[in-house]
């Protein structure tokens, strides 16, 4: 860590890792077999108010498992918002399916759903029980929503679309720990779900992840697939191609600390959110990320708008002249779309996403950051503009 930059968002250790770990390395299970995992694996669980989880060794490979475990194979297709990490498009290409890019709506800044709506109806064809793309013949598996920024996106109609065309859905809700929408946590209302503790999430557990799912089938094949898919361990039997997913007992002995402090960092960082909005929507023209009436969000990074007006060219001297002055802002990510890997796959309807891209500047979140440290960020954000 630099003297005196203040980052987007990083680790908040407490001191109880170390206790933490020290047991573990007591205990002597320190890979991914043995009882600490399991203890993580059931305190998710309990949080969350989900039947089944699953750890994994990072988000990532969690997705990649989940497209699996939901059939998402070579030449299907899977739709998803255009302004995401790249993570999950990248899942997508893993199993041989490819992303449709969906934008994102102003009024939320997640998948827009008139817009997933509109493409379902009139881009594609339902046969039987399976919903094809027109244009490449493709059938469409599932929707992959991304809560975003510890925000989510309007779950219920997503639902409803996904039954009526027979898609799956998945939850990328690496963002997302402790968001509920209208009371019920996020990542457990899709067919699964997918949760990350990398280090600048709202807790670590150094690295790992956690697919989570009330459906005993899928999170039995996700175990199975993320455990080299052995059907027998002694004679080395396996009936597919697995892989090394697991988390290891170390890791979940991090993440099993941090958990026990996840409310007091959704409240810091809500509390950040709160002073930025505060002090940076008397600018004229400036808002914070939209929440919506059915989220109860943990306000992970705290993003925000810059008026219409700004070009593409001033947000950025504003996230390099921060970054200079020692303060860690980025944009949002840059649409998928757009981006040279996903070049040649399916846009739809993509305005807003753009708009958001040039407008929109993420701002340092972690749970720890004093008041001096946000007043370090709002002035040097009012200097500039
Ligand atoms: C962080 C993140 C991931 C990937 O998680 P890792 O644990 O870093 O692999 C996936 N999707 C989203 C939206 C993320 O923010």
């Amino acid at each position: 860590m630099k003297e005196n930059f203040i980052t987007l968002s990083e680790p908040t250790l407490t001191g109880d890792e170390l206790e933490s770990v020290t047991q573990t390395l007591r205990e002597g299970w320190v890979s991914t077999f043995g009882p600490t995992v399991e203890r993580f694996e059931t305190a998710l669980k309990e949080r969350l108010g989900v039947s089944h989880a699953v750890g994994v060794s990072n988000g990532s490979s969690g997705l990649h498992a989940a497209l699996l475990a939901c059939d998402v194979g070579a030449d299907a297709a899977v739709l998803m918002p255009t302004i995401t990490f790249a993570a999950p498009a990248n899942a997508i290409r893993y199993v041989g399916a490819h992303p449709i890019f969906i934008d994102v709506s102003p009024e939320t800044w997640h998948i827009d759903i008139a817009k997933t709506e509109k493409f379902l109806k009139e881009e594609c064809e339902v046969k039987g029980e399976t919903t094809f793309q027109r244009k490449t013949g493709r059938p469409i598996k599932a929707l992959l929503l991304v809560h975003i920024l510890g925000l989510c996106c309007d779950i219920e109609p997503l639902l409803k679309l996904a039954r009526q065309f027979h898609l799956k859905v998945i939850e990328d809700a690496c963002e997302g720990l402790g968001v509920l929408y209208r009371g019920k946590a996020v990542g457990t209302f899709g067919d699964v779900g997918i949760f990350s503790f990398n280090g600048n999430k709202i807790i670590t557990a150094g690295a790992g992840g956690v697919v989570v799912s009330d459906n005993p089938e899928i999170a039995a094949r996700i175990r199975h697939l993320t455990t080299q898919a052995k059907s027998d361990p002694i004679e080395y039997i396996h009936d597919t191609i697995g892989f090394n997913y697991r988390l290891s007992n170390l890791h979940a002995a991090v993440g099993l600390a941090q958990l026990k402090h996840l409310d007091t960092f959704i409240s810091k960082r809500r509390s950040i959110w709160e002073f930025y909005r505060e002090h940076l929507e008397k600018i004229s023209g400036v808002t914070m990320m939209p929440v919506s009436n059915d989220c109860t969000p943990t306000c992970w990074l705290s993003t925000v708008l810059l008026p219409d007006s700004v070009t593409l060219e001033k947000r950025v001297a504003l996230v390099q002249k921060l970054n200079r002055e020692g303060i860690g802002v980025r944009p949002i990510w840059h649409p998928l779309h757009s981006l040279k890997p996903f070049a040649e796959e399916t846009a739809y309807n993509v305005h807003f996403a753009d708009a958001l891209y040039r407008r929109s500047v993420s701002l340092p979140s972690s749970s720890h950051l004093t008041r001096l440290d946000l007043k370090r960020v709002t002035d040097a954000f009012q200097t500039f503009l």
